[in-house]
């Protein structure tokens, strides 16, 4: 459920899309720039006389901000891959600056799993600036300096990524380690809640460091880890609330939709009367599809009477009355629907449930949880995992 807005399709792994955040795509050249300019000490510090290299230094900075997006997708490919072995489901891959997001549509379901599927990808790294470690010492004394500085640098880059993944700043891959390693004791929702304000810490202490040495990287990761420790809180309390509140406490109910047999004038009235966009089709009381305002108004005025809700509808995605909220919502991410038909066990239509209705459910819990949480001290909100 987390949104991978302002990324860019660059290619696919198992058909899961790879995007690269328009963050990797700024940083890129920035990098390159940077880098440039500290050709000459780089070379001293990886011991390789800056005179042998070839190319410019900007080329060469190129190389580098090229070698980073290689290393961030190595590392992230390793927690997909960990993910997809474990029977999880991933979305989509996204790169950012300092590694990227492996968007699950279902979470590994045991604390020891998440613990793991963080670990591998910061393991990766390391292991990655480790052969290129060999690399260097292999070539020793080859004189091919191009080869080793290359080496220098994706050693480097990988040991970087590697070490800083591993900082407990959630929802980083250490402080993801944490809440896996909190939540037996403290519940899901506790842990990340303690998570998540020690990434909002480090993104505090990184944004300030980042200022202090004039480093805009820094004041963007800073920006990017506090906003997603406060995002996977309320994610993972949301969470909590709505499996435990069934789809009939949410719905609007409705008993009745547009007949499939109607005409577009009889669904342009239903619409216009329900003050709704779209309504549940339904054929001897059960759901086959969704009907909306659009549809209708895209039928012809000499064409409305003989054109029937059934050649107007879209498909429809139910959601039993019993289930969970959670489940609903997460049925509508997977779907991409902005709302469900909801169901009786015998099919019928009994209402319809869409992101709003979520919402004000939520709110409404979430404030009589908050209520109970301090009349009771001690109550536990969440189930032990
Ligand atoms: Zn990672």
């Amino acid at each position: 459920m987390r949104a991978a807005r302002g990324s860019l399709q660059v290619g696919a792994f198992r058909g899961i899309p790879i995007r690269v955040h328009f963050t990797l795509l700024l940083v890129l050249p920035l990098l390159a720039v940077m880098f440039g300019g500290a050709f000459r000490r780089a070379a001293e510090v990886a011991e390789v006389p800056p005179e042998r290299l070839l190319g410019s230094p900007a080329l060469w900075g190129l190389g580098v901000a090229v070698g980073l997006f290689a290393s961030v997708f190595v590392h992230e490919l390793a927690h997909t891959v960990y993910a997809l072995r474990r029977g999880g489901k991933v979305r989509s891959i996204t790169l950012m600056m300092v590694g990227g997001v492996s968007e699950l549509t279902e979470a590994p379901p045991r604390p020891r799993d998440e613990a793991l599927m963080a670990l591998v990808g910061p393991l990766a790294s390391i292991f990655v600036a480790m052969a290129f470690g060999v690399a260097i010492w292999l070539l020793q004394g080859t004189r091919s300096f191009n080869l080793q500085f290359a080496c220098f640098y994706l050693a480097s880059l990988n040991l970087f990524l590697g070490a800083f993944n591993l900082l407990p700043a959630f929802p980083m891959d250490g402080g993801r380690i944490v809440r896996a390693a909190l939540t037996g004791r403290l519940g899901a929702v506790r842990a990340t809640r303690v998570a998540s304000v020690m990434g909002r810490g480090f993104a505090v202490l990184f944004g300030l460091w980042g200022a202090f040495v004039l480093n805009p990287f820094l004041m963007v990761i800073a920006v990017f880890i506090y906003l997603g420790a406060e995002g996977e809180a309320r994610q993972v309390r949301m969470k909590a609330t709505l499996e435990r509140v069934p789809v009939s406490a949410l719905m609007t109910p409705w008993l009745a939709g547009v007949d499939a047999g109607a005409s577009a004038w009889e669904a342009m009235w239903a619409l216009r009367q329900a003050r709704r966009l779209a309504l549940p089709v339904t054929e001897d009381g059960r759901p086959v599809g969704w009907v909306g305002m659009e549809a209708v108004g895209g039928v012809s005025e000499a064409e409305r009477a003989t054109r029937t809700a059934r050649e107007l509808m879209r498909p429809v995605e139910v959601v039993g009355v019993e289930e969970d909220g959670w489940t609903a919502l997460r049925r509508m991410a997977e779907k991409e629907v902005p709302q469900l038909a909801v169901v009786a066990e015998d099919g019928l239509l009994v209402g319809t449930l869409d992101l709003a209705d979520v919402q004000r459910g939520l709110a409404l819990y979430e404030a009589r949880a908050e209520r109970a949480g301090r009349a009771e001290r001690g109550f536990r909100q969440e189930r032990p995992a």
